[in-house]
């Protein structure tokens, strides 16, 4: 019998009403013939509601304290499905993660899986029931409650999906699939029917939310398709898997989607001198203050100097100046300039690996529209450029269009 895991996000358990229409369509696969394991989140807005509770009392709780609360959301999702499910002639079990033996790693608020013991879940399905498991939570070896962090209900379906190597596991959310780029900038974006794990984690980090970053890592590990659908309506959503399984109904095209992030910032170091040790004597101090650097730029050295340019998150920009300012005294650099009105934009596709040539049809894209490059990183998959943030939304739509995302191809 197939075994479908899937897990149902907090907005479409966001009321008694919606929690029972998950139980219809919970129904629904089950009377096809499928096994059902679902996993849910908290009630929309729960978690939230919860650490801002906690912060009333302590702006700053206990992680292992807080852990305890905020696995509390799950634990009320777990049980009205339950009864929902029961209420309809059907067997089912809640669990919470600890029942589970979903065993995780110490850290409270960002734990790791380590080990799921299944037996008990299998005899359930055995014996006919739908198994409704709590996202987000787990256990540690000394029977501590745990969290994963904040959008961790993906990962504990996928981790079960692992675990009980499931057909595929279904993740149900308020959008109907991942789309080649936002549509509230491109309103022609067009939903993925397939996507690769790796373009999958290009496209999260780069700051689309469909998907926690780990569940998409973790499912890329075990080889666990995933498929992002919506609670709302009918469709086939997106599947994200393999590379052989996404090409053999692939969709051959050479751009998958565009990311982009405006929340960055730039800053610069000129003539600093070109010797061994400078990099690190600027970006020492920029990590030592837990800032996070995205892209980095070297210039090519001249009469014994050089440039330097990275990227930070904008929240950070303040901290890296003055950081950097510091630096430059030390460094008898010629001048610090920074500028966090830039935003970062990437083409994302595994297509990319084949076919030469996309770097500079991006560059005559943006060149075409009028648009300064300030900045340009690549990897194997991606190709990103920073740029005045407001070129976004004209950069965006140049790219989708000019790269032909809108029509199926
Ligand atoms: N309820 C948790 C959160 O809001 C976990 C989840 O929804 O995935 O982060
Ligand atoms: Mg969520």
């Amino acid at each position: 019998m197939p075994l479908l895991v899937q897990k149902y996000g907090g907005t479409s358990l966001g009321s008694k009403e919606r929690i029972e229409a998950v139980a219809e369509k919970v129904i629904a696969y089950k009377d096809q013939g499928n096994d059902m394991v679902v996993v849910v989140s908290a009630m929309s807005g729960e978690t939230n509601r919860l650490v801002a509770m906690a912060q009333e009392i302590d702006p700053n709780p206990k992680g292992r304290e807080l852990d305890v609360l905020l696995t509390t959301g799950e634990q009320v999702t777990i049980a009205l499905l339950a009864m929902a499910l029961h209420k309809r002639g059907y067997a089912a079990k809640s669990y919470t993660g600890a029942q589970a033996r979903i065993i995780t790693d110490s850290r409270h608020n960002k734990a790791r899986i380590k080990s799921i013991d299944h037996e008990k879940i299998r005899r359930d399905l055995k014996s006919g029931n739908i198994v409704v498991v709590a996202g987000f939570q787990g256990i540690d070896e000394e029977n501590n409650i745990t969290t994963l962090g904040r959008g961790g209900s993906d990962t504990t379906g996928v981790a079960l999906a692992a675990a009980l190597k499931a057909d595929e596991c279904q993740i149900f959310t308020d959008v109907d699939g991942v789309y080649t780029t936002d549509p509230r900038v491109v309103p022609e974006a067009r939903r993925l029917k397939t996507l690769t794990y790796e373009e999958m984690l290009e496209m999260a980090s780069l700051g689309s939310k469909v998907l926690q970053i780990r569940a998409v890592e973790f499912a890329r590990k075990y080889e666990v398709p995933i498929r992002v659908l919506s609670s709302f309506e009918e469709g086939e959503g997106t599947l994200i898997t393999t590379d052989d399984e996404a090409d053999e109904t692939m969709e051959q095209a050479l751009i998958s989607g565009i990311a982009f992030n405006r929340d960055e910032a730039q800053l610069t170091i000129n003539g600093v001198a070109d010797t061994p040790g400078v990099a690190y004597q600027i970006l020492g101090p920029v990590s030592d203050a837990n800032i996070e650097v995205d892209m980095i730029l070297q210039n090519i050295g001249a009469d014994g100097t050089t440039d330097f340019t990275f990227t930070v998150h904008r929240n950070d920009y303040e901290a890296a100046l003055a950081s950097l300012k510091q630096t430059a005294k030390k460094l008898k650099a010629r001048e610090v300039t920074g500028n966090n009105r830039i935003v970062k934009i990437s083409i994302v596709g595994v297509g990319m690996r084949s076919h030469a040539g996309i770097a500079s049809r991006m560059f005559e894209l943006l060149a075409n529209e009028g648009i300064n490059i300030l900045m340009i990183s690549t990897s194997e998959i991606k190709i990103s450029v920073v740029v005045d943030e407001k070129y976004l939304e004209l950069a965006v739509r140049a790219l989708h269009e000019g790269f032909d995302l809108k029509s199926e191809s």
